[in-house]
């Protein structure tokens, strides 16, 4: 037996990763495009996602954490690239913390009065400190400074301005336009310092609100910008699960913790090396009663729906629909890849492909597929 044939298989294409920021780069011009890399760039891993897209043209990140943006730095010094890597979740708030930022050049995103404040006793006594970003609230009510802030910048070297919209997924939703109203006007208050406001969705908005830089994530790593509509972007993430056994089960039999799912009819099931410890969701098998709209996947040609409730490191699909000498122990089924998007999973399953990527489970073995080179 193959030492890995137990094992789930994770394949990222960093060659799609590329081309779609460079679909998305073209798309936002003359705008600057940026990426958004911050939880481990959505769960494909920082490193390799880094490396491909500063070779792809990429020389603006952002992360959440300090910690994220130390590993962005070292990758992109790997890499052989400078680049801006800003921190989303703010300045520092000690001195130690501030050491990091001014160690790897990483550029704070401030957030508040009290942020700023700080980050001004830091430049104060540094020669040559990052330059910081200014986020602005217009909506979100997150993070951000509101309008009636009144904002010191003396000392404090800035190099962009930015605001993140609530809703750009839904075009039609009447916070985009507020949300591009509000940020024109504080953008005329710093003629000739970068600004931003468009993430992935934002993007594609019919406004194109792009103004000088755009901040997409999601749709970089495949996700689908444009809910409803033919996704613009390639696959980047393919997952491909072995079949550890195979049974058949007559009617009235249930499947999984508290038998949540009951056959019909004979069932024949194959039970997969995947759980929600691998970040697969819980109620896949179980989210709707309807079979034509429980969570996917593909093995042998055919789309199977998942039963019963998802384990910690198994789950059970109904392959009654397959030819049995198609499938057998060790068989591969595809949770994600060409024929099933993380938005076809996430909407099955009751939540959104973000989160789905995001929790792409660090047992599975990984390749990468690597980006071309030019
Ligand atoms: C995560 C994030 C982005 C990227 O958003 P996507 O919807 O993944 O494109 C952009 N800007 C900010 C502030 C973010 O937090």
């Amino acid at each position: 037996m193959n030492e890995r044939l137990d094992s789930p298989t994770l394949t990222i294409d960093l060659a799609a990763l590329s081309a779609n920021w460079r679909l998305l780069a073209a798309k936002a011009g003359p705008a600057q495009c940026a990426a958004a890399v911050k939880a481990d760039a959505y769960g494909i891993g920082l490193e390799p996602a880094v490396g491909a897209l500063a070779k792809a043209g990429c020389t603006t990140f952002f992360v959440a954490h300090c910690s994220e943006g130390v590993k962005a730095r070292t990758a992109l010094r790997a890499a052989g690239h400078n680049g801006r890597i800003y921190i989303l979740n703010g300045g520092p708030l000690s001195a130690p913390m501030a050491e990091l930022y001014l160690r790897f050049g990483l550029q704070p995103v401030l957030n508040s009065v009290a942020e700023l404040q700080f980050w001004r006793t830091i430049t104060a006594t540094t020669h040559n400190p990052p330059a910081a970003a200014l986020h602005f609230n217009t909506g979100m009510n997150r993070l951000g400074f509101d309008k009636s802030d009144e904002i010191n910048l003396d000392g404090v070297p800035f190099d962009l301005v930015m605001s993140h919209f609530v809703s750009a997924e839904c075009p039609e939703d009447a916070d985009n336009q507020s949300q591009i109203a509000a940020f024109t006007e504080i953008v005329t208050r710093f003629p000739g310092v970068t600004a931003s406001l468009a993430n992935s969705s934002g993007i594609f908005l019919p406004a194109n609100p792009h103004f000088d830089m755009v901040r997409p994530g999601y749709a970089l790593y495949g996700g689908n910008p444009l809910p409803g509509s033919s996704n613009p972007m390639q696959p980047v993430v393919q997952l491909d699960v072995p079949v550890l056994q195979i049974r058949t089960i007559e009617a009235g039999a249930r499947v999984g913790y508290n038998g949540q799912w009951t056959a019909q009819r004979r069932t024949r099931l194959a039970t997969l090396s995947l759980g929600y410890a691998d970040g697969f969701p819980r109620i896949a098998g179980h989210v709707d009663t309807a079979p034509d709209h429980r969570a996917q996947a593909l093995i042998a040609g055919v789309l199977c729906p998942f039963v019963g409730r998802t384990s910690m490191d198994l789950t059970v699909l109904d392959i009654t629909a397959v030819d049995p000498a198609a499938i057998e122990l060790g068989s591969r089924a595809q949770i994600l890849g060409r024929h099933i998007t993380i938005d076809d999973l996430a909407e099955r399953s009751g939540t959104i492909g973000y989160q789905i990527l995001t929790s792409l489970g660090a047992r599975f073995t990984r390749h990468y597929t690597p980006a071309p080179v030019h």
